[in-house]
């Protein structure tokens, strides 16, 4: 039997994910990466993962990918680690809104298997004790860690490479869909697959726009710091404060925190990768709310920061599946993609070998061109 022909569009952790897991299935694949390797948002994700999703779909997703990342963790080959620690996510007081949303939220995680809980005030004292008190609700998931996402999708792709993909960087792609074999065009030639899958993050609304095949994802800027070294950092859990809108988590001897959402559509080719002043200021206001001064008098400083793209759908879940015979898309992650990576990698992979999707995230539930606006993955609204 001929091995069935695959290119897979960007090597970011899904793209190395999805290429490694056709490689392992036994398609012959072709990587090619406009940049270098982890050179797009899995460059510059944080790195939390949690499974702590209300969905049945996405919280199977993420567990699997929990499972996939432990056993990585476990792989002495595999030069990168896993750190277990818990998520935590609360509303202040006087924003019961949110509270409700997490009340609500919490029971429907538990009902799909899901190691959470909410945690009354002297609960949280006793397990978080840096957090300071004026909250309302809050909830943990026990099954969540963190990880460097950049390390894993490296990592990721050298794996790929030893399971037989040809790994082209530096090499953009355009895409021509019509009869027939999907053709992958780039600067040095064209060739046919039999399936091209499209994980281009940021870029993969234009590039199979340009082919013909518009799908509704648009990319969206947000921002991420890493603090100095400050004692916290042992003492604090992953956090998303729905409240104040930012997350953090401890990164080495410092905290890496993130927020800076703008609900903007950005083009892919032209936006700042800098962080902006006012995110930074916000960084410092952030820590002292979540943990007040820390020796007294002292609110870890900010070393340095950054920008980077999410992608957003009209309906926030993921677009993963054929838009077309041959073309598979693969974005859409509303800023969730790299905890969801090792999943996400081997679904395509099944869907490309066994035709099995996931209805929820098939990109035929749009026609690609609706309006919509960007709503950021983190958000805990609440009706
Ligand atoms: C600041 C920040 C914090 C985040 N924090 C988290 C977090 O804590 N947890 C989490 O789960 N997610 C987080 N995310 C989201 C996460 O980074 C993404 O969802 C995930 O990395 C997407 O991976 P990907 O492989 O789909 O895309 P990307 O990593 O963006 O990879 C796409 C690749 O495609 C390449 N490409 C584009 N066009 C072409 C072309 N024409 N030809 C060839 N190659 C092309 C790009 O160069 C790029 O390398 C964060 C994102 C940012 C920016």
């Amino acid at each position: 039997m001929d091995k069935r022909r695959v290119a897979v569009v960007g090597a970011g952790a899904v793209g190395t994910t999805a290429a490694h897991d056709l490689a392992a299935r036994g398609c012959g694949v072709t990587l090619f990466e406009a940049e270098t390797v982890a050179a797009g948002a899995s460059g510059r994700a944080a790195g939390i993962c949690y499974d702590a999703f209300a969905e049945d779909v996405d919280a199977a997703v993420a567990d699997r990918a929990l499972s996939r990342f432990r056993a990585l963790d476990a792989d002495p080959s595999f030069d990168w680690s896993f750190t277990p620690r818990p998520y935590v996510w609360l509303a202040r007081e006087g924003d019961t809104r949110r509270a409700d949303a997490i009340r609500e939220q919490v029971p429907r995680m538990q009902a799909h298997g899901r190691r959470v809980e909410l945690l009354d005030g002297a609960d949280l004292e006793t397990e978080f004790p840096a957090l300071r008190a004026d909250i309302e609700v809050a909830a943990v998931a026990r099954d969540a860690g963190s990880a460097d996402p950049g390390a894993y999708t490296r990592g990721m792709a050298e794996r790929a490479v030893s399971a037989g993909v040809t790994l082209r960087e530096r090499a953009p792609v355009e895409l021509r869909a019509g009869d027939g074999h999907p053709r992958v065009v780039t600067a040095d030639g064209s060739a046919t697959y039999d399936t091209v899958v499209v994980a281009a993050g940021a870029h993969t609304a234009r590039l199979l726009g340009d082919a013909g095949l518009p799908v509704p994802s648009k990319p969206y800027r947000v921002q991420a710091a890493v603090t100095e070294s400050t004692p916290l950092s042992g003492r604090v859990p992953q956090l998303y404060d729905a409240t104040g809108g930012f997350y953090c988590r401890p990164r080495g001897a410092g905290l890496l925190v993130g927020d800076g959402t703008e609900p903007v559509e950005r083009d892919p080719d032209d936006w700042n990768r800098d962080a902006d002043d006012w995110f930074v200021a916000d960084c410092t206001d952030h820590l002292r709310r979540a943990f007040g001064e820390e020796p007294p008098g002292e609110t870890p400083a900010v070393d340095r920061a950054w920008a980077g793209l999410c992608t957003a759908t009209p309906d926030g879940n993921p677009l993963l599946g054929e838009r077309a015979p041959g073309v598979v898309v693969a974005a859409g992650w509303q800023g969730h993609g790299f905890m969801r990576a090792p999943a996400l990698g081997e679904r395509i992979a099944r869907g490309v070998c066994d035709g099995e999707w996931l209805d929820p995230f098939d990109p035929a539930r749009f026609d690609g061109d609706e309006s919509f606006d960007i709503v950021e993955g983190m958000v805990v609204e609440g009706s």
